[in-house]
C-alpha cells in the first residue's frame, strides 16, 4: 500500500500531538461524546488533520447520537480508503484517508438512519479539521 503522502513515523510524531498521533497513526478511538465536532452544525469542509486532504463536508453530516461526528457519505468517494478491520473480535470497515493512510474511523451500514445512503461514517473529531465556509 502506498500513499501520496508518506512520512517516517518520527515525522508524524513530531507533527501531531500525542492524542492526534494515537488516533490517526495508531487507530485509537477518541472517547464518545468528547470530540469537538460531535455536535457541530457549522457549515464547512472537514479535512484530514494529518495531511489536509478534504474528506467530508457539513452537507453529509447528520445527527446519529452515537457520540462521534457522523457522515452519510464522504466528500468524494476516492477521498477515503475502506479496509476490512478484524481487530477486537469484530469485523468492521475501517475508514482511512486515501492520501496519507491515516486512520479516521469506521463505516457502518444498514442501521436504519434516514439518510440517502444508509451508511454511517463514524469519524473521530481529532482526525479532522473543520474549515468553516466563508461568510
Ligand atoms: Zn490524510
Amino acid at each position: 500500500m502506498s500513499y501520496d503522502v508518506e512520512k517516517p513515523d518520527e515525522e508524524w510524531r513530531a507533527e501531531l500531538n500525542p492524542a492526534e498521533y494515537a488516533v490517526l497513526r495508531q487507530a485509537a478511538t477518541e472517547p464518545a461524546f468528547t470530540g469537538e465536532y460531535t455536535d457541530s452544525k457549522t457549515k464547512g469542509v472537514y479535512s484530514c488533520r494529518a495531511c489536509g486532504a478534504e474528506l467530508f463536508t457539513s452537507t453529509e453530516k447528520f445527527e446519529s447520537h452515537c457520540g462521534w461526528p457522523s457522515f452519510f457519505d464522504p466528500k468524494d468517494t476516492d477521498a477515503v480508503e475502506l479496509i476490512e478491520d478484524r481487530a477486537h473480535g469484530m469485523v468492521r470497515t475501517e475508514v482511512r484517508c486515501a492520501r496519507c493512510g491515516s486512520h479516521l474511523g469506521h463505516v457502518f451500514e444498514g442501521e436504519g438512519y434516514a439518510t440517502p445512503t444508509d451508511q454511517r461514517y463514524c469519524i473521530n473529531s481529532i482526525s479532522l479539521r473543520l474549515t468553516p465556509d466563508e461568510g
